[in-house]
């Protein structure tokens, strides 16, 4: 992309209606625009980083063995009613009549409605195990919209449901969906920590928040240091295997990890003193085993391997696709601005030419482009008449995680300089080298 033909409103001055840095910094890189509160719309450079975060909720749900599907945004009051939320679910549902004077909702959720397309589709377990999931907007008409995209009224989620006949099954399920949550937050370059979480009037051990340390985040949590030890990596897991994924589940659960909500002081003091931690967190996923919640009302069952007819046992599992993009900038800026990690980056590479209009820098910049487009690699090239130090800022402000900079001196003898968003330090490089790096950093071969 060329700057010069993008949409990328930025702003210089700070807006005084952002109280966090991930906000402040969204709307000064142009990300989004605010239509109402807690309402944005997503301009080009944000829409490009959600689509980048959910194609890796996607990838991870796959791998995982779950499948994508699509389903409404509004929804029949009746289902609801049929599971008893539609009143207990309060203010925060947007309900909404149609012409025909029937009840409908903006969904906040879908257990209801996944419900339904299983009962009327499976009636046996050799159907089963079965997960399925979607990404699509939700509406929870929040009292206090507030930190941008963090807490918004209309947000982006990754919902899934899985089905089993039993209770080990569902168990297998949940551990299944926070090994591959893993692997999503690491790929996003966060440290996502599983939180033993309050699981309401169901109780057990059923639930776990994912947080992300940050000091803005809503949640106070309590965990041992160690934790922040453990790496996912690139290791590769048998998904179907329950005591593959038990492990790593033990691995992540065991060091003490948990929210105010279900904090016990005791536990928290045998840890030794030097590892043990309070700070704050942004919850960017939960999982949920619930049973037979759903399917017991809704009347959605299976016959067993005896023939008996009994309700599926089930549990749902949440990603905030777009808290993400707020809690990631919380987790990665400096005060020049945002620094993406590179899996979520909206460009893989600046280009920043110093001297627009002089020949050899043009078509070297041109060189560049077109070399790191070939290797299937997305630049933004800043080929704007503006003087170095605006163009700097402004790659500084968008947070590419690489830069590089072409200039009439540096050409003189043959190099350009790669830039590290994230550590501030350059190398002077032929063109070829650069293009070949930037290729390696993001595992493509030019
Ligand atoms: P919170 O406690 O922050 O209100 P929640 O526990 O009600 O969230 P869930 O039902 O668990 O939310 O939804 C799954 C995920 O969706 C959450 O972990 C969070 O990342 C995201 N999410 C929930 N509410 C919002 C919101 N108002 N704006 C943006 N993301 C949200
Ligand atoms: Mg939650």
């Amino acid at each position: 992309m060329r700057l010069s033909r993008y949409f990328l409103p930025v702003l210089k001055e700070n807006p005084a209606e952002a109280q966090i840095v991930s906000h402040r910094l969204m709307l000064r890189a142009g990300m989004i625009k605010q239509a109402q509160a807690g309402i944005y719309s997503w301009l080009p450079l944000g829409y490009k980083v959600l689509r980048n975060i959910e194609t890796i909720v996607h990838e991870e749900q796959v791998r995982a063995g779950h499948i994508p599907m699509l389903m409404p945004t509004l929804q029949s009051a009746d289902l609801w009613r049929e599971s008893g939320r539609y009143d207990d679910y309060g203010e925060e549902m947007l309900r909404i009549t149609d012409r025909h004077g029937r009840d409908m909702l903006y969904g906040p959720t879908n257990e209801e409605l996944i419900t339904d397309i299983f009962r009327s589709h499976v009636s046996s377990y050799r159907d089963l195990p079965l997960t399925l999931y979607h990404i699509q907007w939700k509406f929870r008409d929040e009292i206090r919209p507030r930190f941008g995209v963090m807490r918004g009224r209309e947000f982006l989620m990754k919902d899934g449901y899985n089905f089993d006949v039993d209770k080990d099954s569902a168990l297998h399920a949940y551990n299944r969906h926070m090994v591959s949550y893993l692997r999503t937050y690491e790929r996003m370059g966060l440290q996502a920590i599983p939180m033993r979480a309050d699981s309401g009037p169901i109780g057990g051990d059923n639930t776990h928040e994912f947080l992300v340390l940050a000091e803005t985040g809503e949640s106070e949590v309590f965990y041992d240091s160690a934790i922040l030890d453990l790496k996912f990596g690139d290791r590769v897991v048998a998904y179907d295997s329950r005591e593959e994924c038990a492990e790593i589940v033990r691995e992540w659960t065991t060091p003490y990890a948990r929210t105010d909500e279900t904090h016990d002081p005791a536990l928290f003091d045998a840890i030794p003193e030097e590892r043990r931690k309070t700070s704050r967190g942004i919850e960017v996923g939960q999982i949920f085993y619930f049973g037979t919640k759903y399917s017991e009302p809704l009347g959605a069952t299976v016959q067993n391997a005896e023939g008996k007819a009994v309700p599926v046992h089930m549990g749902s599992h949440g990603i905030g696709v777009s808290r993400l993009l707020g809690a990631i900038i919380e987790a990665s800026h400096d005060d020049k601005g945002i620094i993406w990690p590179e899996g979520v980056t909206p460009f893989h590479c600046g280009i920043v030419n110093l001297k627009q209009g002089d020949a050899e820098a043009d078509t070297a910049c041109e060189t560049l482009y077109a070399a790191l487009t070939a290797i299937g690699l997305e630049p933004l090239y800043d080929d704007r008449n503006e003087r170095a130090g605006g163009k700097f800022a402004t790659m500084d402000l968008i947070g590419l995680p690489w830069r590089i900079t072409v200039g009439p001196r540096g050409l003189k003898n043959g190099v350009v300089e790669l830039t590290s968003r994230r550590t501030g330090e350059s190398e002077e490089l032929t063109s070829e080298l650069a293009v070949r790096k930037v290729a390696e950093i993001y595992g493509k071969t030019g």
